[in-house]
């Protein structure tokens, strides 16, 4: 429907992590990734991303769940919890050293901003400083404290989002060697997403415009895995009445329980399909009936 992308049967996913209630936001991608999966007559999984211990919630997961089913929006197949997967990402970590893609990294962020300096570089990205690539060297004695991914020569990484349209990121110089497994031991995002995208089966990655610049690591990893490349919508992001995006660090209401068509017609509003009146069921039948129509008509551009 879609076009050129894998020929696999479509399985979509919804990835939240458990840091609090979903907010209008988040429903934003959840019923874009949910109308997309049933407008290719495809599966819609559920995965709980709660990789970051320490930033995750307790209870938020099951709030979560009962946020998406009071919206009628339902696992097609049992939830997968990242925090139970070490195994898989420490294997995928493992394949990645054995090939010489992933190295161990000593260094503190002192040590990296002054390496930084020495160079003459200040470029900062989300903050973080582009790793210069110290440790690629090997660690000179001492102690691993993170393990990152060597982008030292990789071209730059393009890709086409089904809304975005072209994109291009050159990761090696705007991101660097980024990391996968972190120095408090927790596992990356970019690699427990790969790996679970990859083991789950997805075929379509539908979520928030605010990822897609994450979008070309996890494209490296795929290549560097030797996995699929899954097709990607980034969805519009909501911003609150104060201009910045809603996210549950700025504070976003959590979704009212109480009023489920309510929270997904301003939904569906952002993502340009028409209001419906209740009964649920038959809201989301008219959705998955638009969405359809509109990527029918994409694809055959
Ligand atoms: N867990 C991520 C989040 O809640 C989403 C990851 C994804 O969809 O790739 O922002």
């Amino acid at each position: 429907m879609s076009g050129g992308g894998p020929s696999q049967a479509y399985r979509g996913r919804f990835a939240p992590s458990p840091t609090g209630a979903l907010h209008a936001g988040s429903l934003v991608a959840a019923l874009a990734s949910w109308l997309d999966a049933r407008a290719h007559g495809g599966r819609w999984l559920l995965r709980i991303e709660d990789v970051d211990q320490p930033r995750c919630v307790p209870g938020a997961d099951q709030l979560i769940l009962q946020q998406l089913a009071a919206c009628g929006l339902h696992s097609d197949e049992p939830v997968l919890w990242q925090s139970r997967r070490h195994a898989a990402y420490q294997q995928a970590l493992d394949r990645l050293v054995a090939a010489g893609l992933a190295y161990p990294c000593a260094c503190s962020r002192k040590d990296i901003a002054a390496a930084q300096a020495a160079l003459g570089q200040t470029r900062q990205r989300h903050s973080a400083a582009v790793y210069p690539g110290t440790c690629r060297a090997g660690l000179h004695g001492r102690p691993a404290r993170a393990w990152r991914l060597r982008t030292d020569g990789v071209p730059p990484v393009q890709w086409t989002d089904r809304r975005l349209g072209p994109q291009q990121q050159d990761v090696a110089a705007e991101v660097g060697d980024f990391v996968l497994k972190r120095a408090d031991g927790l596992w990356a995002y970019q690699l427990a997403v790969v790996v679970d995208d990859a083991d789950q089966g997805i075929s379509d990655v539908v979520r928030g415009e605010d990822l897609a610049d994450n979008t070309p690591r996890q494209i490296l990893l795929q290549r560097a895995l030797g996995l699929a490349q899954p097709r990607y919508l980034h969805t519009p992001l909501v911003f609150g009445s104060n201009g910045e995006k809603l996210s549950k660090q700025n504070g976003a209401q959590p979704l009212d329980l109480a009023d489920p068509l309510a929270a997904l017609n301003a939904a569906a509003a952002m993502l340009d399909l028409p209001p419906q009146p209740s009964p649920l069921d038959k809201a989301l039948a008219a959705w998955v009936g638009a969405w359809r129509a509109r990527w029918a008509a994409a694809a055959a551009r």
